[in-house]
């Protein structure tokens, strides 16, 4: 896949090409393409901002230095403008995004960017989350390293990243490497048991059980695509995912004494 983008501070890019991105880009299954959109103003003064018309805060970024670097790199494919206005990054958006051959990330700073770039551009907008960092660099970098974790080759198992928390609507169960027992705490015997439809089945269980604690909207979620199509899950899992459902009821609605 490629990546191109389009920020006023290619140097924060470094840290990406480090560690598994670096070696993705090795291998060439991503092609980070990172260009400065200084480089492509018309302004004498090198300028890329100005104030917003109706008056406000801060700068804005102009339209001419991005449009010229959009058009004179001939850049291609989903076309996105990292923002806190935008579609919420998830695990869902992020594996759609992998499928796509070529990206276009616009990166913005000071107040933002002119609307009408965004326009030119046909931009989608993406946000990381509902709070406000002082440029699109970082939200980028989050966006690129949640995409790359789903192409082929990038993890060391293409298992993993299906498996981990949210994917599946629940946050990951707890995990524990070596040593069994410590002063801190025992494995679970379950984990030691050899028996992987038993460990299967607990994981289960402490994924539903962490998420209903954690995050609730996610269980409710969990709980509506459950009962739209209870067939589809096997009969093990469909029977604790009702007793943990009736928990729940009863600790709200407990029984007569
Ligand atoms: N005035 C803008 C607003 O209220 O929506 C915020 C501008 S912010 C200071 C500067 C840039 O950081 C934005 O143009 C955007 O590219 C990026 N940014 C900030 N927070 C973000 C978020 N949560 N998700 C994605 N990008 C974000």
């Amino acid at each position: 896949m490629k990546i191109n983008i389009m920020t006023l501070f290619p140097e924060m890019f470094e840290p990406i090409k480090a560690s598994m991105l670096g070696r993705a880009a090795d291998n060439g299954i991503i092609e980070l393409n990172i260009v400065n959109i200084r480089d492509y103003t018309e302004d004498k003064h090198c300028r890329v901002d100005d104030t917003p018309f109706g008056g406000g805060a801060g700068m804005l970024m102009q339209v001419q230095p991005i449009i010229t670097c959009y058009r004179q790199n001939e850049f291609a494919g989903r076309t996105i403008y990292m923002s806190p206005r935008g579609r919420k990054l998830s695990q869902q958006l992020a594996a759609e995004l992998a499928g796509e051959g070529e990206l276009t990330i616009l990166c913005g700073h000071y107040e933002g960017v002119d609307e009408r770039a965004l326009t030119e551009l046909s931009a989608e907008e993406i946000s990381i989350g509902d709070y406000v960092l002082t440029g699109g660099e970082l939200p980028a970098m989050v966006l690129i390293d949640t995409v790359a974790r789903f192409m082929p080759g990038v993890l060391a198992s293409d298992e993993s990243v299906m498996e981990e928390s949210i994917y599946s609507g629940l946050l990951e169960y707890p995990q524990y490497t070596r040593p069994r027992s410590m002063a801190e705490g025992d494995v679970p015997d379950v984990l030691l048991s050899g028996d992987h439809r038993k460990i299967e089945l607990w994981r289960f269980e402490q994924s539903m059980r962490l998420t209903r604690e954690r995050r609730p909207e996610l269980w409710a979620a969990f709980v509506r695509k459950f009962r739209a199509d209870e067939k589809a899950y096997p009969k093990k899992e469909r029977l604790l995912i009702k007793s943990i459902i009736d928990e729940c009821q009863t600790e709200i609605n407990p029984p007569l004494k």
